[in-house]
């Protein structure tokens, strides 16, 4: 399997080269040549496999230059009882007769991200170990991607991480998450500013590329390939947990922000997976509903993002979409390049009226959006019927599900978090405090280790180079 960009300029090039890096190098997201497909009789053989089994049987197929005894042992030490406290890994839960939680919220940080990202560490491991080489990953977190990038690097040879994030601005729970790893490989920096001068700063240090060279320095960001791929499995899982045969299908509904967990659904259908609806979900910041509903993508600017109780969900421009934009176009890379250096100049392109956004039905996807108040109301309201708290964004995903179900069609709903990293939220909505997983019993008075800095690139670099073994 060959990896080419949705910006058509790229050659070709195999999984484990692309494992690593971030963009393509023509601006575009790399994007496997075709996909597999998947005929019943595989299905079938697949129906009983188990988490790592299946993992393995697609993870293969998209990363064929890894060797395949390899891979296996990578994914078995991935997918184990301990790390996610369940033998189905993505266990399912009935709520009512056709709706289900698919629960991709039991590895070691809370939410879905782990489920890609422990697999991250591992691969990671093995192709720098195979390539003598070494990774300085740097990164900002508001949250969740921070915690799980460094839970799933701990310890790893050959890579370090750098995470950067707003200095008091978490919760003490995820403050306590990520401060209170002791492992030499991981190095916290709250820096002095808001998250938005985190970023700034990666992205200082990032458009240095002689120092980003120097150093090695790579990210762990949602448009990198091997999570998309890693999280194509639990669709397949889901799928067998609810049916019987081939012949029927499901949809699935998907708290959205980078478009990165629902891309792997479309890949899962393109695949042959009997997907009927992927139903997308978003909060007040409602970018990718109101592309789905009018055909119009206009990203927002910070001050139009709102800062919501689905923190994980705001986001202004949804970075994995470019990948599904190639596929509704018929692959058409420079008709990709054309709209997104449309967007760069205008903040906006608009499908409305075109043959292809007329064919959107075909793709399975529809859509909606959340608010506060709704939030707030479906997780009473799931508390009340079926005596489940869920957290904010998969609270998200039920109320938008609600209009999408129909009868005959199970309907999934992704767990994307579990309600513990949101008790302020699941405090109002309910006057109670969701239950925390034993493991995170009193988490928040274990030592915690950060450097405290200024929001100054130039600090950063010279923090980075000293631990890098450079001088700068
Ligand atoms: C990251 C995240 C999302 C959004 O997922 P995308 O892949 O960015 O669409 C939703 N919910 C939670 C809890 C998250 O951490």
């Amino acid at each position: 399997m060959l990896y080419v960009s949705t910006r058509g300029a790229m050659t070709p090039n195999a999984f484990s080269e692309i494992l690593l890096g971030g963009l393509a190098p023509d601006g575009g997201l790399v994007m496997p040549e075709r996909y597999p497909q998947i005929d019943s009789a595989t299905l079938d053989a697949w129906r009983a496999m188990s988490y790592p089994q299946l993992a393995f049987e697609i993870i293969r197929l998209f990363a064929t230059d890894i060797d395949e005894a390899a891979l296996r042992t990578l994914i078995d030490r991935t997918y184990t009882v301990q790390a996610f406290g369940n033998a189905d890994i993505t266990p399912v839960r009935s709520l009512e007769h056709e709706l289900y939680l698919l629960q991709l919220s039991n590895g070691p940080t809370l939410a879905f991200k782990d489920v890609a990202m422990q697999l991250l560490g591992n691969l990671f491991e093995h192709v720098l170990t195979q390539q003598g080489r070494q990774l300085n990953i740097l990164g900002a977190t508001s949250g969740d991607t921070g915690s799980a990038a460094e839970y799933a690097m701990r310890g790893k040879r050959g890579v370090r991480v750098f995470m950067l994030s707003p200095h008091g601005r978490m919760s003490a729970f995820q403050r306590a998450q990520m401060f209170s790893l002791a492992d030499p490989n991981i190095y916290n920096i709250a820096v002095q500013g808001v998250f938005d001068d985190c970023q700034d700063m990666v992205k200082a240090v990032s458009n240095d590329l002689d120092f980003k060279q120097r150093f090695s320095i790579g990210t762990v960001n949602s448009i990198n390939w091997a999570r998309v791929v890693a999280q194509v499995v639990y669709y397949f899982k889901g799928y067998f947990a609810v049916t019987s045969g081939n012949d029927q299908q499901v949809s699935f509904t998907v708290p959205s922000g980078n478009f990165g967990n629902v891309l792997a659904g479309h890949i899962a259908r393109m695949m042959g997976l009997p997907i009927r609806r992927l139903v997308v979900a978003t909060n007040e910041n409602d970018v990718l509903d109101e592309f789905f509903r009018t055909g119009r993508y206009r990203v927002r600017s910070s001050s139009e993002t709102f800062e919501t109780t689905s923190p994980s969900m705001d986001i202004s421009k949804a970075s994995n979409f470019e990948r599904f934009i190639f596929d509704l176009l018929g692959r058409d890379g420079q008709r990709v390049a054309q709209l997104w250096r449309e967007l760069d100049s205008t903040g906006q392109f608009d499908l409305a009226g075109t043959p292809q956004f007329a064919q959107i039905g075909e793709f399975g996807f529809v859509s909606g959006s959340s608010s506060h108040a709704k939030r707030l109301d479906t997780i009473r309201q799931v508390h009340q019927r079926f005596g489940v708290i869920v957290d904010t964004h998969t609270a998200d995903g039920l109320h938008v599900a609600e209009r999408w179900r129909e009868a005959g069609v199970p309907m999934l709903c992704l767990e994307t978090a579990l309600p513990v990293k949101f008790a302020e939220t699941i405090q109002e909505a309910l006057g109670q405090q969701p239950g925390r997983p034993a493991a995170y019993e009193g988490i928040e008075q274990h030592a915690q280790r950060f450097t405290l800095m200024p929001a100054d690139v130039d600090l950063l670099k010279r923090f980075v180079a000293q631990r890098c073994g450079g001088v700068s």
